[in-house]
């Protein structure tokens, strides 16, 4: 898979790529990470790539020719064309299942955005998918990116050591994760559930299932209406 980030401070993205499992996913070369500055694509003498809204309004709106410029430069396979994607807090709410989705594309680019935005024609030309990490609003779309490029890559076969990991984790069956304990058995005073070494598979997957339930159902009850509602539509 090829992911391409257009940034104004791509320079951000420096810690995240060299570190954990994306400089793992990078050095297998199961995924390749292309930054861009849209600076680059401004003509103008100061390198500027902004400019002030029509009809007035606070701040400063990213102009549009640096962007396509900088997004037609980006080389593709015509066969597989780049899925654009907008990061604004006005797009859908990224999801796990999002997240999955995009992990099976070939090609991704992400164009985050700065000041208080994107001259429209940005999406009326492009017409990317628009995606929110959630609703706040975050000065760019850097660290968007990066949550997008952390959750996308690790699903990407290969990447984590155990694959396995990905598909019991919260949100992957629409569930909170079950409590987890490590060693030592007794730790002041709080014990290791004794199902978790009784050596009964049958009945740690059974308590596993009800942990998880119990815990989404206090915690994210909207998820257990979500699931409700998706085994409707499936039925
Ligand atoms: N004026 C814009 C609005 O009200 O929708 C917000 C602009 S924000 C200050 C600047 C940039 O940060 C956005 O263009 C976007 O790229 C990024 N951004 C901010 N919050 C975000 C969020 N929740 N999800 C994704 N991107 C976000």
């Amino acid at each position: 898979m090829r992911i391409d980030i257009l940034s104004l401070f791509p320079a951000m993205f420096k810690g995240i790529l060299e570190s954990s499992i994306l400089a793992i996913a990078l050095e297998k070369k199961l995924v390749d990470i292309w930054l861009t500055d849209i600076r680059n694509f401004s003509y103008a003498s100061h390198r500027n790539v902004d400019d002030r809204p029509y009809a007035g309004g606070p701040g400063m709106l990213l102009k549009p020719e640096p962007i396509f410029r900088a997004v037609e430069s980006i080389p593709h396979n015509p066969e597989h064309p780049p899925l654009y994607i907008l990061l604004t807090p006005q797009g859908e709410v990224f999801q796990q299942k999002t997240a999955l989705e995009l992990s099976q594309k070939e090609h991704l680019v992400l164009i985050c955005g700065h000041y208080e935005g994107f001259d429209e024609r940005i999406r009326l030309g492009l017409k990317p998918r628009e995606i929110s990490i959630g609703d706040y609003v975050l000065t760019g779309g850097e660290i968007p990116a990066m949550v997008l490029v952390d959750s996308i890559a690790r699903l990407i076969p290969g990447v984590l050591g155990d694959i396995e990991s990905t598909e019991h984790e919260s949100f992957s069956n629409g569930l909170l994760e079950y409590p987890q304990y490590t060693r030592p058995p007794v730790f002041r005073g709080m014990e290791v559930p004794e199902i978790l070494y009784s050596g009964h598979h049958k009945k740690i997957e059974e308590w596993k299932k009800q942990k998880a339930l119990e815990r989404t159902i206090l915690r994210r009850p909207d998820l257990m209406k979500n699931a409700a509602q998706n085994s409707g539509e499936n039925a």
